[in-house]
């Protein structure tokens, strides 16, 4: 048996020595406002154990962690039409990186990029009768946890701040691959991205993922194949330009956020999320990333 709780204390010990802790993401200026210092790590088994160690309490901006959650919303919508607006290629790019529209006649390479989850956002504002609320409503559910909400200010401050998003939206709208309204589509895509959770509630809310699609509760939320899809393209996208490094040093799939976070899964196993807001130069919670290399090291559990 795996003293898993002994694991995160060591784990939490050694990272929060590490001098360089990276960089806030200053770009939305409403994430600049958090401390640095912060680090809080959440496990929760499929048995429904759980462990935790620091700020797992503490709510954080998810950002792009929230494309895995809508992407599974509209893949419970609307199947495999998704795939006719959306590839499933690794980018090995940035995550605001535009020429890829281009390129691919305004198929944006996967649903994980920002172009991507922008398409995303497009299919959920037509698919929902109220987008904003129905979709939080949905990470609530899968959550089991009502008080989750978006944080206003950062989905304003992104808002007025967020022009690459505007150029990709317009881009797109410009191929035939958008159906909505620029404002409209970012709108919703901003108060996506502006949700705030905690360690312990992204575990949580990724639990259908690592087990056949079913939320905590045992509903079906989305299908096994979508399940395994999804997990496919976290592995190979959810990183951006980062994401063979993650698959080489962690093996989990998983999914990063400017705010610092990342939630990764072993199918049949466990979620595990980590928070520390200080980003690597590809936009990867620097100590994050370092965490979850040294919890799939010391448990011997990835899915290589
Ligand atoms: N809201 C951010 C953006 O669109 C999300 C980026 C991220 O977390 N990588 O720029």
């Amino acid at each position: 048996m795996i003293d898993y709780q002994a694991i995160l204390n060591k784990i939490h010990a050694n990272v929060i020595q590490e001098p360089d802790k990276g960089n806030i993401a200053r770009y939305i200026p409403e994430l600049s406002r958090v401390n640095p210092e912060r680090f809080g790590m959440h496990l929760k088994l499929i048995s429904g154990e759980e462990f935790a160690v620091g700020d797992s309490e503490v709510g954080f901006s998810i950002q792009s962690i929230s494309k895995v959650l809508t992407l599974a919303m509209a893949m419970s919508k609307i199947g495999t039409h998704i795939w006719d607006r959306v590839d499933v290629e690794p980018s090995g790019n940035p995550f605001n990186h535009l020429s890829l529209l281009e390129l691919e006649e305004g198929i944006p390479r996967n649903p994980l990029i920002n172009s991507g989850a922008i398409v995303i956002a497009d299919i959920l504002v037509s698919e929902l009768e109220n987008p904003k609320a129905d979709f939080l409503k949905y990470v609530q559910d899968i959550t089991g946890d009502d008080s989750i909400s978006y944080n206003l200010k950062v989905a304003q401050s992104e808002k007025e701040t967020g022009f690459n998003n505007y150029a990709a939206a317009n881009l797109l709208k410009s191929f035939n691959n958008l159906n909505n309204s620029v404002d409209d589509v970012l709108d919703f895509y901003f108060h996506q991205c502006s949700l705030e959770m905690t360690c312990s509630q992204l575990t949580k809310a990724f639990f259908l993922f690592a087990n056949k699609g079913k939320c905590l509760a045992q509903v079906a939320r989305i299908t096994k194949s979508q399940a395994k899809r999804i997990n496919a393209i976290m592995l190979t996208c959810g990183f951006y330009d980062e994401a063979g490094e993650f698959a080489f040093e962690v093996g989990l799939p998983g999914k990063s956020g400017v705010g610092g976070g990342i939630v990764a899964a072993l199918p049949h196993e466990f979620t595990i999320s980590v928070w520390s807001p200080g980003l690597n130069e590809r936009g990867n919670s620097k100590l994050g990333m370092q965490a979850l290399e040294q919890f799939t090291t010391l448990t011997n559990q990835s899915i290589f």
